[in-house]
């Protein structure tokens, strides 16, 4: 049974891949159709939503007679770019080679919308869950999820309303003496500024003719790259040290090493090539990214803009950003203009959802750790944590069979592709987190066999 579910994974994700929803323009509603040809006849309810021609989006759902919790299996059809130079296969081949299944989106994220549909029609037709299992694969999540994810929480509420949501994000392992599963529960916001400051032409065979206002950006962009600011530690990324601390056998107690000054001595030791991105769970960051300013090699520019990359911690704000960027550029004249505006999300840790993935992860992976995880971009969870107040998580499990940091290059790089076995990882953990919540659920049946 658990192998006949794993190859129509395999053949649904190989499928999923070679339909090409890269975004920019997104194109899911192929997509999003192969899904509905899946629902079709299942005895599920659903819809096919576009959001703008061709943007499509597909919602599923089941629900019992008795009450019970909401949840929601929420995935992306969209992909990034893939340069087919670059790659070793062609990366919307859905190749299944050498125990692989290759392609943009193998991981991010056609691995979860092909899992999660399977998870969801077997709960569905068990029909032993008490509650109602919601199923969307969305549009758009890599340009910001406004026509996917964003358009259903704003249109459709009542299609995607729920308790519970269990989105990418989070779920991969972390190898060590024991194993750590991360589980993404709070995500930093993003605060793209604008800098602009003024100056005076002048000839640039002389100088001291203008004021040059490339100067004064450059002086900022400086200032703003070298300088960091303080740590802040919240408890996701507490626990998270915590956890990963323990997982290599540093001995209890730690609370001598959480207050936040020793902690950030240890992060390089301790994290390895992973320290840039420890070093962002601690604080707020900002990167000058763009510039902008002078047109003629011999005209002193008037005028110059910077664009900084500024990403907060959950709990900060446009006022905090105003006041630093204050304080670092003290006695340089400039305007600031926000350019795009996500606040930071998180939800909490004690719930049932969390529970059950941490029985879900002790049960599939004995020994191994479940951490919570604060990642340092955004995802689509921030639409229902921000709408619904939905305990969301990122959670799609895969083991560590190539090294993380590999892992992490693949995904949005080149020869992108998930082994066979960690597809079967992922749906058995994933089905086995939704057997521990909705306790209904018979083990290991289904009502229907599928083909
Ligand atoms: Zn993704």
């Amino acid at each position: 049974m658990q192998e006949s579910s794993t190859s129509w994974v395999v053949d649904l994700l190989s499928r999923l891949i070679q339909v090409d929803t890269t975004n920019p323009p997104g194109n899911e509603t192929p997509a999003a159709k192969l899904l509905a040809e899946e629902l079709e006849g299942r005895g599920v309810e659903y819809k096919l939503l576009e959001s703008a021609p061709g943007r499509g989006n597909i919602v599923a759902w089941a629900e019992s007679r008795e009450p019970g919790p909401s949840l929601l299996l929420l995935s992306h059809l969209d992909v990034v770019p893939a340069r087919a130079e670059e790659w070793s296969v062609d990366p919307f081949s859905g190749a299944v080679k050498d125990g692989f299944v290759w392609g943009r989106g193998a991981l991010d994220d056609k691995l979860s919308v092909a899992v999660m549909l399977r998870v969801f029609l077997d709960l569905a037709e068990s029909r032993g869950f008490k509650g109602r299992l919601i199923y969307a694969a969305t549009a758009d999540e890599e340009m910001g999820g406004r026509m996917g994810a964003g358009w259903l929480v704003e249109k459709h509420p009542e299609l995607v309303r729920a308790d519970y949501v269990l989105n990418e994000g989070g779920g991969f392992e972390v190898p060590g003496k024991r194993s750590v599963f991360l589980v993404q529960t709070a995500e930093k916001g993003v605060y793209w500024f604008r800098l602009k400051f003024k100056g005076r032409p002048g000839h640039a065979s002389m100088p001291k003719s203008g004021d040059n206002a490339l100067l004064k950006a450059a002086e900022a962009a400086v200032r703003l790259g070298r300088r960091s600011p303080p740590v802040s530690l919240n408890q996701h990324v507490k626990l998270f040290v915590e956890r990963v601390l323990e997982s290599r056998g540093v001995p209890s107690p730690f609370s001598k090493l959480l207050s936040a000054k020793p902690l950030v001595s240890l992060v390089p030791r301790l994290a390895g090539e992973s320290a840039p991105m420890l070093d962002a769970m601690l604080r707020n960051t900002l990167a000058p990214t763009v510039a902008r300013g002078g047109d003629k090699v011999n005209v002193i520019p008037s005028s110059c803009e910077l664009s900084v990359d500024c990403r907060l911690l959950p709990g900060y704000g446009e006022e905090w950003v105003r006041s630093y960027v204050l304080g670092a550029l003290r006695g340089l004249d400039y305007e600031l203009e926000f350019i795009h505006r996500d606040q930071a999300t998180e939800s909490p840790l004690s719930t049932p959802l969390y529970a059950a993935i941490e029985r879900a992860v002790s049960s599939e992976v004995p020994g191994a750790l479940v951490s919570p995880y604060m990642s340092t971009g955004g995802t689509d969870s921030r639409f229902f944590r921000l709408a619904f107040g939905s305990a969301a998580y990122g959670f799609v499990p895969v083991r560590a069979d190539v090294p993380l940091s590999e892992l992490l290059k693949m995904v949005h790089g080149v020869d992108e592709r998930v082994s066979v076995r960690n597809v079967e990882f992922c749906y058995k953990l994933t089905r086995r987190v939704l057997e521990v919540l909705f306790p209904g659920v018979t083990r290991g049946s289904r009502s229907r066999a599928h083909p």
